[in-house]
């Protein structure tokens, strides 16, 4: 079934509609969601470019459990949402994905497929000359126990550090489950990034309860809006 995609446009959006929205629109009808009407912009947010990364995608599923559960497709989800608030807040987000794709393609010159399909991730954020990177995971464990989200940023970025701590408060907010914190991480897309940029590991699958939280649609919002006030939080303090 198709979507139908409709933008009300005012006198007051006029203006910034002929400066950019029709670039925010495909954004928007790229992310599978219709702004009914163009909301009141947020200062912090005006023009930011984020990159939203949903991890993993095609042949690559992440984390997963024995019945069929994919890391791949509740990130994507987090990641529409929060590309969702972004372009009504009049931000420009740049999803990587919005399919189950793979993103290797992109960068065949890399030596692995693993590697090229990292690269091409912060590949897109460099090349859109973005403001911040930010890459969308779940997490798994042996122990059934452990929950709560990390946040996870390059050693030597100060920049990424304040961004994760920005995130991580927020996250703290909407997540019930304890666990949560923000850790240097020693990970590619994180160490070649040349702008602010972390990883978010919103959750353990491997924890019943909150594998069942992370399958609601409404915690993934939920996620999808404490990732997006971390982001005003860095912006704003930036
Ligand atoms: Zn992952």
């Amino acid at each position: 079934m198709k979507n139908i995609f409709v933008v009300v446009v005012t006198k007051r959006t006029l203006l910034s509609l002929l400066l950019g929205a029709s670039f925010l629109v495909l954004l928007v009808v790229a992310a599978g969601r219709a702004i009914p009407a163009l909301a009141p912009p947020h200062p912090a947010l005006v023009g930011k470019i984020i990159t939203v990364d949903p991890g993993h995608g095609g042949i690559d599923p992440g984390s997963h459990d024995s019945k069929g559960i994919l890391e791949k497709d509740i990130v994507l989800e987090i990641a529409k949402n929060l590309c969702y608030l972004l372009a009504k807040a009049r931000a420009v987000p740049i999803l990587t994905r919005h399919g189950d794709w793979e993103m290797s393609p992109i960068r065949p010159e890399e030596s692995t497929r693993h590697r090229q399909d990292l690269a091409a991730r912060i590949h897109i954020a460099h090349s859109t000359n973005s403001d911040a990177f930010v890459s969308i995971h779940v997490n798994k464990i042996g122990s059934s126990s452990t929950s709560g989200a990390i946040v996870f940023y390059s050693k030597s970025k100060p920049e990424s550090r304040h961004l994760a701590i920005c995130i991580e408060r927020t996250i703290r907010n909407v997540a019930p489950f304890r666990g949560q914190s923000v850790l240097e991480g020693d990970y590619y897309v994180l160490n070649a990034a040349r702008l602010p940029a972390v990883i978010i590991e919103v959750g353990f699958i491997s924890n019943p309860k909150e594998k069942e939280l992370l399958l609601t649609p409404s915690y993934q919002g939920r996620l999808a809006e404490a990732i997006f006030s971390g982001l005003v939080a860095f912006f704003e303090s930036a």
